[in-house]
């Protein structure tokens, strides 16, 4: 007999984060309602100066969300047709999403088996025979993706970025709050891109998310492309923009929640660890190289009976997800880059057999210890 579904446990549960985080919310929220600056108000400078001290870098650009947080830096590096990005198929739409949006060409490159993250030894080799073919077009910059809360291998990817004069733009939308031997995610490459949707590590009452760079004149573009291209006033208006800012609010909910935010990633990696112990000699536990500290954006792991795990992880009320199901390779948005199955074997591979357990900083000792026996049994 199978049990019955008694349980109820979220997939991530932000209300137990809320009741903690209740009073200073509100007042946050209030104090946003009072003074009335809906619109860049005091409260964006205030997470700005937070989050760039917090990541290690010189400056941060509030915007309005993760996928502007990737654009944003590409129209500042001028990015358009006759330019290729290099980036990874194994990731959320919006990483590749911002390149053909500008018009420039995507070259997927395969990921690590072990980390999801693209492969430096293959981004090598791609943007060799990317130069050597002669395309007419010209290699620009890489976005690797820091996928599950973990970052990608920076220093071989900066290292090939240099040989071939290329631009870093960090996809951290998943890893933000996670290091990479010791610097906070956010601060690898150029440019570092966050996200602050509800669901990730860190995440606002909306959309919202954040670019990190050291430099001052990709700061100053990133200032004004967030606001319709703006120059020294309003309606002075110097390059294309587009309307990129994060809402005051959202700035205050993040305010609020980055007082408890080092405790929540502590959390998240004793609830991984718990997972791993349980786990390992029944399925492939997540690799974290030693490099990194994770995030846990996401706590995923492989079944090759997958439809048949998922059907009964939801008979015994155990939510799961799967991140991704459909390589951006052979997705129809992506049909006219020409790739085909078969062309990145690893993501894949993983896409076929890969799911995402319940994973938060409130998920009690209980509650896991009875999703760990509904995997195993
Ligand atoms: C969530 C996410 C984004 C986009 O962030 P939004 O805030 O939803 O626009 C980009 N890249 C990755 C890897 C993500 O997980």
């Amino acid at each position: 007999m199978t049990i019955a579904a008694t349980k109820k446990i979220d997939f991530i549960d932000l209300k137990a984060q809320q009741r903690r985080i209740r009073a200073s919310l509100e007042q946050r929220i209030t104090k946003v309602m009072d003074h009335g600056a809906y619109i860049m108000g005091p409260e964006i400078a205030e997470l700005e100066e937070k989050l760039a001290k917090y990541v290690g870098m010189k400056h941060c650009v509030a915007c309005a969300s993760g996928t502007d947080a990737l654009l944003m830096p590409l129209m500042a590096y001028d990015i358009g047709p006759g330019d290729v990005i290099f980036t990874s198929p194994f990731t959320f739409i919006a990483t590749a999403e911002v390149i053909a949006l500008l018009g420039a060409g995507v070259v997927f490159v395969d990921i690590d088996p072990r980390t999801y993250n693209i492969d430096p030894v293959k981004l090598d080799e791609a943007i060799q025979k990317f130069v050597k073919s002669n395309s007419g077009k010209k290699a620009k910059g890489i976005i690797p993706v820091d996928l599950f809360g973990q970052t990608a291998d920076y220093d071989p990817i900066e290292t090939i970025a240099k040989k071939y004069g290329l631009f870093v733009l960090q996809d951290a939308a998943q890893s933000f709050g996670g290091t990479y031997k010791g610097r906070k995610a956010g601060s690898s490459g150029n440019v570092g891109a966050t996200s602050f949707f509800p669901a990730k590590p860190l995440g606002c009452y909306g959309d919202g998310g954040a670019i990190f760079c050291n430099d001052d004149a990709m700061m100053q573009k990133l200032r004004s492309i967030r606001v319709h291209g703006q120059g020294s006033d309003k309606y002075n208006n110097i390059r294309i923009g587009i309307n990129g800012r994060l809402d005051t609010m959202q700035a205050a909910v993040l305010l609020a929640k980055m007082e408890i935010f080092d405790e929540e990633i502590r959390l998240r990696n004793n609830i991984a660890s718990r997972y791993s112990d349980q786990l390992k000699n029944n399925v492939l536990t997540p690799f974290v190289q030693p490099e990194c500290m994770s995030v846990w954006a996401q706590y995923s792991i492989l079944a090759d009976h997958r439809d048949e795990m998922l059907k009964k992880l939801k008979s015994r009320g155990v939510p799961t997800a799967v991140y991704y199901p459909k390589p951006l390779h052979l997705q129809d948005a992506f049909r006219d880059l020409g790739y085909k199955r078969g062309d990145f074997p690893i993501s894949e591979r993983i896409a076929d057999s890969i799911f995402s357990i319940p994973m938060h900083p409130y998920l009690s000792t209980e509650d896991q210890d009875y999703i760990v026996k509904a995997i195993v049994e």
